[in-house]
């Protein structure tokens, strides 16, 4: 059985990425951000985090503090489409959770003519004589260039230095991946963002 989240699951997880230090997280840091980002209340968190700790989402490392386990699979239910979907690929709209495509079809800056037979954002570029860059916006232009210079990134890194949310920053990613200018890439215990044709 997939394990599935929901919305306060997917708070509370996103407050515990937020939070997270070098060895870990503390719990008193995630009741805190729950209860102001969200509302959520201490009994709450400690059921969800309990929750999670079942299903191996969540382990308490060797330090003697919980952490997420990255290499546990879990997945969102698409409020745009029904369709679920892995942890690492939803983004937010107005607060819930969506697939990267029904994200797109609302902010994409790049219109399809034909969604259907124009399946791949590259091809509908380069059909419109866009190359690289064309038609991004000047913070995904920059944002896609840091990479290019770095070889890669992580999310929270981009999210760092160009002072956005981690959520702002993986609904940019999404769009640079889409538009196959960058990709994933596993690097240790790590996700990064490299250059899509390193
Ligand atoms: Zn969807």
């Amino acid at each position: 059985m997939a394990l599935v989240l929901d919305e306060e699951e997917i708070w509370v997880l996103e407050c515990i990425k937020e939070a997270r230090i070098d060895k870990g997280f503390h719990i008193r840091d995630i009741i805190k951000k729950a209860k102001t980002g969200y509302g959520l209340s201490r009994s709450t968190v400690y059921e969800i985090v309990g929750y999670l700790e079942f299903h191996g989402l969540i382990k308490t490392n060797k330090a003697g503090n919980r952490e997420i386990d990255g290499s546990v699979a879990y997945f969102v239910t698409c409020l745009g489409c029904g369709k679920e979907i892995p942890g690492s690929e939803y983004v937010k709209e107005n607060g819930k959770p969506v697939c990267e495509d029904c994200y797109l079809e609302v902010h994409q800056k790049i219109k399809f003519a034909d969604p259907v037979a124009v399946r791949s954002k590259k091809l509908f570029r380069k059909q419109h004589g866009f190359e690289g860059t064309d038609g991004l916006t000047e913070l995904q232009k920059e944002i896609y260039d840091f990479i290019l210079e770095e070889g890669g990134a992580t999310p929270e890194k981009i999210s760092k230095l160009f002072k956005l949310t981690l959520q702002e920053t993986s609904n940019q990613l999404a769009l640079l991946r889409h538009c196959e200018l960058l990709k994933w890439r596993k690097m240790g215990e790590e996700m990064y963002m490299v250059p899509f044709d390193s």
